[in-house]
């Protein structure tokens, strides 16, 4: 292993000649408009080279958080660097909320919705659909706004980092809410299909994790809001676990939010790893497919008939939902989703093989990849080309084009 910098898997070695930390918006603009080719690094959870160039590489981690709420339009504004863990902090002690969260408080904002990055819920749609604006340090050095309602707006929330440094963004903010979590084991497979909509829709927020290899789904995790309706003693089959549990059995729960029914702030509850611990240290590679919700039995027995080349490569698979959105290079655009994420070993053989068998099996599906995981093919997007053309007029000398946006982007 070599002195260059490395995502946070490992399996990334990044290859821009330089890395820059910038402490100010100006010195953002100056970079960028000097540089041959550029791109923006937030915290570096991605596991492929998204946010790779061979030129200068901007770390946004030194911007100001700068963190502003806004009551009257019902928005927070931060600075391009800031983690959710930190947002979610100052706004729970203001009285305020996100809709959602992902599974890890440690990721930072700008970056997570640059991929489409998504907790669950049948209703909630991925975190990038809580972005009301963003400003962005585009191809020349100069600062472009744009707010919900302009016309290149939905297509530049996921955008890949093809279209600039993003230096602000502003989310919609809900009122504070409490939540409970509760934990189901050993839901037999076959009542996930049979009741696959009760199931995905029996909280606020659902989770499932099995390890494909068996007859049953190993958890159910429940995430209700205090006043829903009570959590059920027994959920088709699956039994109330009998303490608290990480996703892997076999593991320790102390890095894990709080179980068993008691109620605690939203951010305490929504991602399953405490923002306080590290629940890991980058030995797991990450890959993961959207699906029509709706075609989630399908998607489920596409997996198991690859299940001998998945289970040696699997650490724990994890099962959610996103509601459709409207962002063109978001994975679930016009489209009710079910995920399957994969938390695999950090082999990178075993991994590939199981990407493109699960891959074949899936495509059928119409299934599209997440951006800051493992994977091999991306279908095109019915806006692909659209966004094509926002990035030529954002960065017309392709600035922030890397090979992994030539690779993935472009019209159908
Ligand atoms: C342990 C772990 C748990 C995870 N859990 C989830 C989960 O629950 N749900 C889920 O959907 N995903 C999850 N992910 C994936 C993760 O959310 C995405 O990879 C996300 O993009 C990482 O954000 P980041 O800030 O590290 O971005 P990076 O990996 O640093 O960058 C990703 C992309 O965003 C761009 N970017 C970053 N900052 C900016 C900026 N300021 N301006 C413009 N572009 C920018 C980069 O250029 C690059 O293209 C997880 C990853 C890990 C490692």
């Amino acid at each position: 292993m070599g002195d260059r910098l490395r995502n946070w898997a490992g399996n990334i070695e990044f290859g821009a000649a330089r890395v820059h930390r910038p402490e100010t918006v100006e010195q953002v603009q100056e970079i960028v408009a000097s540089a041959e080719r550029v791109r923006a690094l937030g915290t570096g959870h991605s596991f492929n080279p998204i946010a790779d160039t061979p030129g200068d590489l901007i770390s946004v981690a030194g911007l100001p958080a700068d963190i502003r709420i806004d009551e009257a339009r019902g928005t927070v504004s931060v600075g391009g660097g800031v983690r959710y863990g930190d947002l979610a902090r100052v706004l729970d002690a203001e009285g305020y909320a996100l809709h959602n969260l992902g599974s890890l408080p440690h990721i930072s904002v700008a970056g997570a919705v640059a991929t489409g990055t998504h907790g669950s819920g049948v209703g909630l749609g991925n975190l990038a659909t809580a972005v009301a604006g963003v400003e962005i340090v585009a191809g020349g050095g100069e600062l472009v706004s744009l707010r919900r309602g302009d016309a290149d707006f939905p297509g530049a929330v996921v955008a890949l980092g093809a279209l600039g440094v993003v230096v602000r963004v502003t989310l919609d903010v809900v009122p504070a809410y409490r939540m409970s979590q509760h934990v189901f084991e050993h839901l037999p497979r076959a009542q996930l299909d049979a009741h696959w909509d009760e199931i995905a829709a029996a909280a606020y927020s659902v989770s499932l994790f099995t390890s494909w290899a068996g007859d049953t789904v190993d958890q159910v995790w429940l995430k209700r809001r205090v006043g829903d309706a009570p959590a059920p003693g027994e959920l088709f089959g699956a039994k109330p676990a009998g303490g608290a549990r990480h996703p892997i059995a076999s593991m320790s729960p102390v890095h894990c939010t709080e179980q068993g029914g008691a109620p605690g702030p939203w951010h305490e509850r929504l991602p399953h790893f405490r923002l306080d611990f590290t629940p890991s240290s980058g030995e797991e590679l990450q890959t993961e497919y959207f699906v029509a919700r709706a075609d989630a039995p399908a998607a489920f027995a596409a997996v198991e008939r690859v299940r001998d080349l998945v289970v040696p490569a699997l650490q724990i698979s994890e099962i959610r939902t996103v509601a459709a959105d409207e962002l063109w290079l978001s994975p679930h655009y016009g489209r009710d989703s079910v995920a399957l994420h994969f938390t695999w070993v950090p082999d990178n053989d075993l991994v590939l093989g199981a990407v493109e068998a699960l891959e074949e099996q899936l495509a059928p599906l119409g299934a599209r990849p997440h951006w800051g995981k493992v994977f091999r093919h991306a279908p095109r997007y019915p806006r692909g080309g659209d966004f094509a053309a926002l990035a030529a007029r954002m960065d017309p000398r392709g600035a922030f084009r890397n090979a992994f946006v030539e690779r993935y982007v472009g019209a159908e």
